[in-house]
């Protein structure tokens, strides 16, 4: 089967698939591997978009576990995202690869909002676009940013991030017999709570035919073989029969 290769993706990596070897904060070793597969990626031609969490840093339902204001504390994991988002433009310009970090809290000294024809006109200039402090707005995900922004941006495809080769059956880490999917349908994964997103966010990518793959970012190059139209991972559509052109 010849899959079509897509033009533009976007890419949600959790903050925690940041942390590495690391307790906290950012494992400089992952980050600059990771802009290495970006860079080869975009070299492909293929246009980068970034959406990245802040789980290695805060999220704002732990803190206000903790007693804090919940909006309080989605807005400082917003900012960690902003934190996240920097790390990695770094890491690419350092890779000699063009890229601008934009946010959706106005955070104008240290990076430009997120203005979404601005951000195409990046996309189209080759620039990989890090889009950062999630919607900008407390109760929401980053994982639902991503949706959100890969449909706005009219990406082809949305890849998620995981630690794990996939959509499971059950916890791999737990249960070693669980099952890996290869091909899901967004209501199978709304249905069956699979956990793959948060709910709103396969929600949008279902009602906007937004493909979405889940796939392990610690396998060195799989995201380049995914780009170049291997079956990797697993693969979210309406129908089954829809998967050949994602
Ligand atoms: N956040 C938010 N609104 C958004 C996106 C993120 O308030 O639109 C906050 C929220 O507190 C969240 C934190 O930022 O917990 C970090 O994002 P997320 O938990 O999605 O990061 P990930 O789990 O992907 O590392």
């Amino acid at each position: 089967m010849t899959r079509k290769i897509p033009k533009r993706i976007l890419l949600k990596l959790s903050g925690e698939a940041l942390l590495g070897g690391v307790d906290y904060g950012i494992d400089p070793e992952v980050i600059n591997r990771i802009a290495g597969e970006l860079r080869d990626v975009r070299e492909l031609g293929i246009q980068v978009a970034v959406v990245i969490g802040g789980g290695n840093i805060f999220r704002g339902a732990g803190l206000a576990q903790g007693g804090m204001d919940r909006v309080t504390g989605d807005h400082m994991g917003m900012l960690g995202t902003v934190i996240n988002s920097l790390a990695l433009q770094d890491a690419l310009e350092k890779l000699g690869v063009h890229a601008r970090v934009m946010s959706a809290i106005k955070i104008n000294e240290v990076c430009e909002d997120y203005i979404r024809r601005r951000a195409i006109r990046h996309l189209e200039k080759s620039r990989v676009v890090i889009l950062a402090a999630g919607t900008g707005n407390p109760f929401f995900t980053t994982d639902t940013a991503a949706s959100l922004r890969a449909i706005e941006m009219n990406a082809d495809l949305l890849l998620k991030a995981t630690k794990v080769n996939g959509v499971f059956s059950a916890d791999p880490a737990k249960f070693p017999d669980a099952e890996r999917y290869t091909r899901l349908t967004y209501d199978q994964v709304l249905d069956a709570r699979l956990g793959v997103m948060d709910a709103t966010a396969v929600v949008m990518c279902r009602d906007n035919d937004l493909p979405l793959r889940v796939f392990n970012v610690h396998t060195k190059g799989d995201l380049l073989k995914i780009i170049n139209g291997e079956d990797i991972g697993t693969l979210v559509t309406r129908a089954a029969d829809s998967a050949a052109d994602a």
